[in-house]
């Protein structure tokens, strides 16, 4: 479609808005824009399928139906198309109104303060792109629980290894493993896609174990290689529902011939335990055995105070979404050095996950947080990468993408 055939709605409650609005969208070439003041409008514009905008410039603040709520019947309707927030409503409020569209799988381009620049719309309207190239609305494929048991069993599960490193040295100090589904026919299929599936149809115990030998053998291979590199697994809290898992843990370990303080395990509380009796004792005697413990994903979701307080985590990894963007971004700033000053008390050791970029990089450094990952650093590799990737690193080349 040519871009400038996009069709537009403005949905605003002050008329002002809607002739500013299209002004500037006929001055950058946006021809076919139209305007409504309630939601009520705009939504039977929508059902009436030729109507259908295929982009919305959507106010939050409106009498009747607020734009929030209007984003609730969108997702209701399936719309496919696009949102650009327009609104007089701070920084904080537009960034939590983006966030939750996004949850919701529309596609938002960005957010613009009330009266938005033409170069501001002009920018964001460059994002636009017809649904079928939307990837971030793309359903992805739920997979079964008789297709995940079968490539458990036939070996499909294969680990990659993201590097951690020092941030004051730059010395690699270790590796998180993350699980890929090497799939006959889709190819690589990412863990958000198969762990649910997993963890709803008791497999997960299976690919824990799966994910954790081939770690631990991996882990013997650097030992020997004179590679010394702690290898973290993540744990689903499912894992740790029978004491069973304990004993599971240790012999493994023992049998790849690897100590406990070489393997760190990841774990964050997903959704709430009834019962947290069997997880704390879990944790504490797998603790005991000297395997680190690292609480992930730190801030959001229920990795929480709680958590901190019952159980005595070595590592604390501040989740991505507080890392990257933290140095232009007051709020997640403060989010991050609380984080890092509440685990420095403790005494723990402190990673930034999500360093994307240089400017990631540079604030972590000056934070004073210990270790730092992300795809700054280097992207999730299959283990027989990361001897070169390690040369280049420590020769100073910026990270490659190569890797997925
Ligand atoms: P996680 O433990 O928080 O792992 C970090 C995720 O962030 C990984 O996604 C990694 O590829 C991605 N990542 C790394 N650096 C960056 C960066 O700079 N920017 C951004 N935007 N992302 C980055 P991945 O591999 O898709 O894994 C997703 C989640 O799946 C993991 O999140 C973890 O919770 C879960 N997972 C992965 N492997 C396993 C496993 O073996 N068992 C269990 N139970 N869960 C696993
Ligand atoms: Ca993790
Ligand atoms: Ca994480």
């Amino acid at each position: 479609m040519n871009n400038s055939a996009i069709n537009i709605l403005i949905l605003d409650d002050e008329p002002f808005m809607h002739k500013l609005l299209i002004r500037m969208l006929a001055n950058l070439g946006f021809i076919s824009a139209s305007a409504c003041d309630n939601g009520h409008v705009a939504l039977e514009l929508i059902d009436s399928q030729e109507a259908c905008p295929d982009l919305i410039l959507l106010d939050l603040n409106m009498p009747e139906m607020d734009g929030l709520e209007f984003v609730r019947r969108l997702v209701e309707r399936h719309f496919t198309g696009s949102l650009i927030l327009v609104s007089g409503e701070d920084e904080r409020m537009q960034q939590a109104a983006e966030k939750l569209a996004k949850a919701h799988r529309i596609t938002v381009l960005g957010h613009l303060h009330k009266p938005p620049s033409p170069e501001g719309l002009a920018g964001l309207i460059g994002k636009w792109l017809p649904p079928s190239q939307n990837e971030s609305r793309e359903e992805s494929t739920v997979y079964g629980a008789d297709e995940l048991r079968a490539a458990i069993a036939n070996g499909e599960l294969v680990n990659y290894y993201q590097p951690k490193v020092a941030v004051a040295t730059r010395r690699v100090v270790g590796v998180e493993t993350l699980v890929r589904w090497r799939h006959p026919v889709d190819g690589m299929v990412f863990p958000d896609q198969f762990i649910g599936v997993a963890e709803a149809h008791g497999l997960i115990d299976d690919l824990t174990r799966a994910v954790l030998a081939e770690a631990l053998a991996q882990a013997k291979l650097w030992q020997d290689a004179g590679l010394m590199l702690q290898v973290a697994v993540n744990l689903s809290m499912d894992n740790l529902s029978s004491l069973d898992f304990l004993e599971v843990v240790a012999v493994l370990a023992a049998k790849a011939g690897v100590p406990p303080q070489m393997m760190e395990l990841e774990v964050t509380e997903s959704r709430l335990m009834q019962d947290l009796r069997i997880p704390l004792e879990i944790l504490t005697r797998l603790r005991l055995k000297r395997f680190r413990l690292s609480i992930d994903d730190f801030g959001i979701g229920n990795s929480s105070l709680a958590q901190l307080r019952d159980l005595p985590f070595d590592e604390l990894k501040i989740d991505q979404s507080f890392v990257h963007g933290a140095w232009e971004n007051e709020k997640l700033r403060a989010m991050f050095d609380h984080s890092l000053g509440l685990a420095k008390q403790l005494g723990m050791e402190v990673v930034a996950e999500g360093v994307e970029d240089q400017a990631d990089w540079d604030f972590v450094r000056k934070s004073g947080c210990d270790i730092a990952q992300g795809y700054f650093i280097a992207r999730p590799m299959p283990a027989a990468d990361l001897p070169g990737w390690m040369q280049s690193w420590h020769r100073g080349t910026p990270a490659s993408n190569r890797h997925i």
